[in-house]
């Protein structure tokens, strides 16, 4: 019996009064009082240029496909180790997906391969911040300079964290969150664009509304609003942007509670991981950490199968993470063939512990340090 959960959303407890709030209001569509609340508040605190609120962080990213002109033919170099639909969205626009490795420490784009990978179709890098731990965004933002190059920062799991001080999510030409019950900051399912170019941000908001001028509308700056541009309905209700306001009302709070789960399994186990050949997460030192995963890097995928069990075995759910997307039944045929022998190494290897603001940590780093080989 699972009595430790990998994940359990944690509620603040106002997020039924402001759902209640929004449905008395009589505005539930999209774009209302708390969307704007939420999106000024991203703006306020991490000083990103334009905040949009979607449905999700894959509808986030599907914008940003769509806003860099991703076309049939366009290539674009996206980490193997990732989830999904950090590469679908531009599949999706007919991209061809040059995938690249990890670094050997850790599973963040490997900042020193990406140049090797450019081509003359190249449009875009999508890095990806894993675990919220910052990638190399000095190097990558030069190199996209260089050559000419749109930066998309996948921040799904990267929200309060830092690349040299600066704001994750800020940095790269536009960028995207998620809010999906697994993250730290959630709304059942949710995420947010960031545009941090001034180039994209009138079409952003074309394409957030169905491809119309709506918003344009409202501020009174056309006379009629009607179909300009492609799009989708990716703006959320207000009842998700209601739930998301009590979570960002206490986005201190939570985060302080996380980092405290984090430290206590980095100093506890540091022992046993090196007696056992383990590794504990390594944060570059241009990265800060927060707290949206603990995970450890098992000597083999045989290592973890037992380290899995025997933590079930004690009601603690442990889990491996992404499966790298260049083997992947959908496009390993797609693929160019190259080997990146990290991302499959942490498809193997990594492990991750439970990890949420009500978490037993104690019991958990316990189950832990009883097992060895
Ligand atoms: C969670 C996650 C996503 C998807 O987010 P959704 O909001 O569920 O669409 C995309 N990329 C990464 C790296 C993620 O962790």
């Amino acid at each position: 019996m699972i009595k430790i959960p990998f994940n359990k959303p944690y509620l603040t407890g106002k997020e039924t009064q402001y759902i209640e709030d929004a449905v008395k209001s009589g505005k539930i569509s999209g774009n209302g009082q708390y969307t704007k609340r939420c999106q000024t508040f991203f703006e306020e605190k991490f000083g990103f240029k334009k905040t949009l609120l979607t449905t999700s962080c894959t509808d986030a990213l599907e914008m940003c496909a769509i806003l860099a002109n991703i076309r049939q033919g366009d290539e674009v170099i996206v980490p193997s180790y990732t989830f999904v639909s950090t590469a679908l969205a531009f599949v999706r626009q007919g991209a061809k997906i040059v995938f690249a490795d990890s670094y050997g420490t850790h599973p963040n784009i490997d900042a020193g391969l990406i140049e090797g990978l450019i081509s003359e179709k190249t449009k875009m890098i999508v890095v990806v911040h894993y675990a919220g731990m910052a990638c190399d965004m000095g190097t990558i933002m030069e190199l996209a300079k260089r050559h000419d190059l749109i930066v998309v920062e996948d921040a799904a799991q990267a929200v309060c964290s830092y690349y040299e001080g600066i704001p994750l999510g800020s940095i790269g030409h536009m960028a995207t969150f998620s809010f999906h019950e697994t993250k730290n900051i959630i709304s059942g399912e949710g995420g947010m664009l960031v545009i941090n170019d001034d180039r994209f941000i009138d079409r952003a908001e074309v394409i957030w509304e169905k491809g119309t001028n709506r918003a344009q509308f409202f501020r009174g700056q056309v006379d009629k609003y009607t179909w300009v541009d492609l799009g989708s309905s990716f703006l959320p209700s207000e009842i998700i942007s209601a739930f998301l306001w009590a979570q960002l009302e206490n986005i201190e709070d939570i985060q302080s509670k996380r980092l405290r789960h984090w430290r206590y399994f980095n100093e506890n186990l540091q022992d046993w991981a090196d007696n056992n050949e383990i590794q504990l997460m390594h944060i570059p030192e241009y990265a800060t950490n927060n707290a949206h995963m603990f995970y450890l890097v098992c000597r083999s995928g045989a290592q973890r199968s037992k380290l899995i069990d025997h933590l079930k075995t004690e009601g603690v759910l442990a889990v491996f993470h992404y499966l790298s997307l260049h083997n992947s039944p959908f496009y390993k045929n797609m693929h160019d063939g190259r080997e990146l022998a990290n991302s499959d190494r942490f498809t193997d290897c990594l492990l991750r512990l439970p990890m949420y603001y009500e978490l037993d940590v104690e019991t958990v780093d316990e189950k832990v340090l009883e097992h060895g080989d």
